[in-house]
């Protein structure tokens, strides 16, 4: 008889994020509606898409699928649930707490808001964050036209080197870089510091915005989708102290307990990042089962903790197929 651990390596996880067509999208989070129905369709053709609550009663994952979504817009509620209804496709979708009713937009989209909207910015960007300082001086593209705007908006942040296309977008993963490594609130009132400087009025935008509670409840009605945890505020992980860490992981799952009157079993890593510690202590916050992104490396620990998955990005079928492999 196979070990749990033996069985669940061949359970294959997906990991979607927005249901819309892929426009103005940087960090490649959207998968078109179409192109996600085509992807549903075929999956039911070729596998057993499960639930991530069955983990929990079955001991064989061969030729099975779960689908996961990351970070809670309400595209998945308003696009991807009737897709994922016509399909009979169970999916999770985790839910970072801190942005429910928060009445903005992840940080990370706020920024595009700030430097990819057409308009013209000061000459000069200059800020401190933790033990950070950023000084930029237009030359270029301080006015940025809505045709401009438009010529770039398939625009997608390149990992390699590759220079972005104007100075704007290189700002614009500047900025996004070193608020990656400051705390949640060091980077929100940075955040809030930019909107002023810019004189960009602040916007939800309805293909933005956070799933608020009422979003979830309808979410979760009719029991095809559940809700995890993607923690308190989408931190790194691995760059916090034991202590936050542990509200991170506690109280996004008290939170959305006691909200949606449920029990969260599941979670998934912002960033896919953990380390030892985080592994523990998600045990100790109760979790049942817990996940990373693409290809990590494995620490010596539970594996139920540190499960594996494969990001979809707005692919056709081929690329897709092998994508999932
Ligand atoms: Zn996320």
């Amino acid at each position: 008889m196979k070990t749990v651990r033996e069985a669940l390596t061949q359970l294959r996880v997906l990991m979607y994020h927005r249901i819309a067509p892929p426009e103005l999208d940087p960090w490649r989070l959207c998968v078109s509606p179409e192109r996600f129905s085509r992807q549903l369709e075929v999956l039911g053709n070729q596998f057993e898409i499960i639930s991530l609550s069955d983990i929990f009663s079955r001991d064989d994952f061969h030729n099975t699928v779960a689908l996961t979504f990351d970070d809670g817009y309400s595209d998945n509620l308003t696009i991807a649930k009737p897709i994922l209804e016509a399909f009979s496709a169970p999916a999770t979708v985790f839910v970072t707490s801190g942005y429910v009713n928060g009445q903005r937009e992840y940080w990370w989209d706020e920024l595009e808001q700030v430097f990819l909207s057409p308009g013209t910015l000061p000459e000069v960007l200059h800020f401190h964050v933790g033990n950070s300082e950023l000084h930029h001086e237009f030359q270029s593209s301080r006015s940025f036209s809505e045709d401009q705007a438009n010529l770039y908006k398939n625009w997608k942040v390149t990992w390699d080197g590759t220079k972005p296309p104007t100075e704007r977008h290189e700002l614009f993963f500047n900025v996004w870089n070193l608020l990656m490594k400051t705390d949640d609130s060091a980077r929100n009132r940075t955040v809030d510091y930019l909107f002023k400087w810019s004189g960009i009025k602040r916007l939800i935008r309805s293909t933005h915005q956070p799933l608020d509670i009422k979003g979830l409840e309808e979410l979760t009605s009719g029991g095809l989708v559940q809700i995890g945890s993607h923690t308190v505020t989408h931190p790194d992980l691995t760059s916090l102290p034991r202590e936050e860490k542990v509200v991170e992981l506690s109280q996004s799952k008290e939170e959305l307990d006691a909200q949606l009157n449920i029990d969260i079993e599941t979670i998934a890593y912002p960033h896919g990042r953990y380390d030892l510690e985080t592994l523990f202590l998600t045990r100790e916050a109760g979790y049942k089962v817990a996940f990373g992104t693409n290809n990590k490396q494995q620490l010596d620990f539970d594996l139920r903790f540190q499960l594996p998955r494969r990001m979809v990005l707005d692919h056709d079928i081929d690329q897709f197929l092998m994508a999932i492999q």
